[in-house]
C-alpha cells in the first residue's frame, strides 16, 4: 500500500508516524513543501491540558495528554513542560462531564476552584463573585515544532520537500514540477492551506475555512501562573523563556495563510486586557506572532472524506487546538484508515487496531 500525505505540520507528520507504527510495510510519502509563510505547528503556543468545554473534545485532549505523560520518548520529543493549567469558565458553563473524563484517566489532576481560592493563589484581578475555574496539575505546554520534527524523522516515511499543486480523487497528487504521483490513499493535512488546495483541485472545501491566530510575548512577572485560559475575557497565555505569551481570539476569518499580518489593534487590546485582568508586572510586548489555522464547522482534527473520492481525505480542522489533541486524533485516524477502510491493502487485521499504547514498531 502507498499513502501520500500532503503537509508536514504536526497533523501530517504525526499521522505518518502512526501509520508506519501500525503497518511498517506501508510506504508513506509526506510532501513537506513550504508555501512561504510560517505554519501553525512552527509557531503554536502549544498549550495542553485535559479540560475542554465539551466531553468529546476533553476525551481527545485527555487521551493525548495521558499518552504523552506515559511515554518518556514522546515527552522528550515534545519538550513537554508541566506548569499546570487554570481555566476560568464562562458564566453558566457546567464542567461536570469534562471533569469526569479527566479524572478517569488522570485521577486527582483536575479540581474546581471557587473564586476565593482563585484570588488567593493566582494573580487574577476583577473576578466576579460567581467565577469558578478548572485547575489541572497535569497540564502545561509542549512544542509542536519539535514533536513533528522528531516523529517525522522516526516514522521512516519518505519526506519529499515539494509543493503539491493539486490533488485528484483517483487518488493522486500533482506536483509543482508537473509530475503526477498515484497512491492507494491520499490525505491532505495541509492545515490552513487545505481549503485553497481543494479549490485549486476543483473540490469543495466542505465546512473548512481559515482563521488568524495571534499572540504577543510580554516581559512579565506573574507569580504562580502557568498555562491559563480565561473564557470570561478571552485572554489566554503561558510562561515563555523571555516573559509571558498572551493572546486574545482574533476575528480575521478566511485569511490567506501566505499573507498574514499582525493585527495592531488586537495587540493593544491584549495589552489593555492583561493590564486589567492580571496582577503583576507586565510591560508592552517585545514580539508578536501571527499565523493561520484551519477551522471546521464541527471543530476537531479528524479524517474527513472529500467529495468524489473514497480514498482522498482531509486531516485538518483542529480549529486552534490541534496541539493538544494530535496524539489521540492521529491514533483514531490511522486506525480508521488501516483497520476499517483499507484492511486488506494495509495487511492489517482487526487485531492490529492501535490501542492506547504503541504498536509493534514503537520506538
Ligand atoms: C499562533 C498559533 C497558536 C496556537 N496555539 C495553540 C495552543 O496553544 N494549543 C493548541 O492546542 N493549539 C494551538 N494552535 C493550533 C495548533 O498549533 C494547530 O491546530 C496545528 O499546529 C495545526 O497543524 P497542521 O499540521 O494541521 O497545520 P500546519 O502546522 O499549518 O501544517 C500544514 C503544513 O502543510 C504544508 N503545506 C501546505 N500546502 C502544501 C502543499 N500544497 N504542498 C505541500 N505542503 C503543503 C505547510 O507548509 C505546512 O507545513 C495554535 C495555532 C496558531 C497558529
Amino acid at each position: 500500500m502507498r499513502m501520500g500525505v500532503v503537509g508536514a505540520g504536526v497533523a501530517g507528520a504525526v499521522l505518518a508516524w502512526r501509520v508506519r507504527q501500525l503497518s511498517p510495510q506501508i510506504r508513506v510519502d509526506v510532501y513537506g513543501g513550504r508555501p512561504g509563510a510560517p505554519d501553525a505547528s512552527g509557531v503554536s503556543g502549544g498549550l495542553v491540558r485535559g479540560f475542554e468545554s465539551t466531553r468529546a473534545a476533553t476525551r481527545l485532549a485527555v487521551d493525548s495528554l495521558t499518552e504523552l505523560r506515559d511515554d518518556p520518548v514522546l515527552l522528550a520529543a515534545a519538550g513537554y513542560q508541566e506548569t499546570g493549567s487554570v481555566y476560568l469558565l464562562s458564566p453558566g458553563c457546567d464542567p461536570t462531564a469534562s471533569l469526569q473524563v479527566i479524572n478517569e484517566s488522570l485521577p486527582g489532576s483536575a479540581t474546581v476552584f471557587p473564586v476565593d481560592e482563585l484570588r488567593r493563589r493566582y494573580p487574577f484581578r476583577g473576578l466576579a463573585a460567581d467565577t469558578i475555574a478548572v485547575v489541572e496539575r497535569h497540564a502545561g505546554h509542549l512544542s509542536p515544532e519539535r514533536l513533528r520534527t522528531v516523529l517525522l524523522a522516526e516514522s521512516g516515511a519518505v519526506v519529499r520537500a515539494e509543493l503539491v499543486q493539486r490533488v485528484d480523487p483517483a487518488p493522486s497528487v500533482r506536483l509543482a514540477g508537473g509530475e503526477t504521483v498515484g497512491y492507494d490513499v491520499v490525505v491532505v493535512a495541509a492545515g490552513a492551506w487545505t481549503p485553497g488546495l481543494l479549490a485549486a483541485s476543483g473540490l469543495p472545501a466542505e465546512g473548512l475555512t481559515t482563521k488568524q491566530i495571534q499572540y504577543s510575548v510580554h516581559p512579565a512577572r506573574l507569580p504562580g501562573l502557568g498555562s491559563f485560559v480565561d473564557d470570561v475575557t478571552g485572554l489566554y497565555g503561558r510562561p515563555v523563556d523571555d516573559g509571558f505569551l498572551l493572546g486574545l481570539p482574533c476575528d480575521r476569518w478566511d485569511v490567506d495563510p501566505a499573507d498574514v499580518h499582525p493585527d495592531a489593534d488586537l495587540v493593544r487590546q491584549v495589552t489593555d486586557q492583561a493590564g486589567r485582568r492580571l496582577d503583576g508586572w507586565l510591560a508592552p510586548p517585545v514580539r508578536t506572532v501571527a499565523a493561520t489555522d484551519c477551522y471546521h464547522v464541527t471543530p476537531g482534527l479528524r479524517l474527513r472524506e472529500t467529495v468524489g473520492g473514497e480514498a482522498l481525505f482531509t486531516f485538518t480542522g483542529g480549529s486552534g487546538g490541534a496541539a493538544k489533541s494530535v496524539l489521540a486524533a492521529t491514533r483514531i485516524a490511522a486506525t480508521d484508515l488501516l483497520c476499517d477502510r483499507f484492511p486488506l491493502h494495509s495487511g492489517e487485521s482487526e487485531g492490529a487496531r492501535v490501542g492506547s499504547g504503541h504498536g509493534p514498531a514503537a520506538h
